[in-house]
């Protein structure tokens, strides 16, 4: 503190006197206090309620389009398929080389215009394949990135 804030410090303690308000007029200043704390509170809540209920609406229609997708592609594999590249690729993850869980991976993801059909799937493991996301499989290196 400075020297001259030192000077101040008797003065700085005499707290400065309060208007006083009459009981009414607190309980008056209270409510509205009160008032627009719920006020502020109810927006808070009506926004919360929207964003949610529009993440949900945006949730179902991803579902529906991926089932969609899903229902117009995934015929192109037959199981016996699937079977056939698991054994091509030794039963491991095409990128990393491990045995385990393998999914199905998109070589041309389908989101870019890849199709669900045996020569554009490889077997991934999940890390791999949640890892690659919608790259191309060439930009995709398990070890670093
Ligand atoms: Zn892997």
């Amino acid at each position: 503190m400075s020297r001259n804030m030192q000077g101040l410090q008797p003065y700085l303690r005499v707290r400065p006197k309060l208007p006083t308000a009459s009981p009414e007029e607190r309980a008056f200043m209270n409510r509205a206090l009160r008032l627009a704390r719920y006020e502020q509170q109810r927006k808070a809540n009506t926004v919360d309620r929207a964003t949610n209920t529009l993440q949900r609406e945006l949730n179902a229609a991803y579902l529906m389009r991926q089932r969609a997708i899903r229902a117009t592609i995934l015929p192109k594999l037959t199981k016996t398929e699937w079977e056939e590249i698991k054994v091509i690729y030794f039963h491991r993850c095409y990128y990393c080389l491990q045995p385990g869980k393998l999914t199905k991976d998109h070589v041309v993801p389908l989101s870019k215009g890849g199709q669900h059909t045996k020569s554009n799937i490889v077997p991934a493991c999940q890390p791999c394949n949640s890892r690659k996301g919608n790259r191309p499989a060439e930009r995709y290196r398990p070890f670093t990135n």
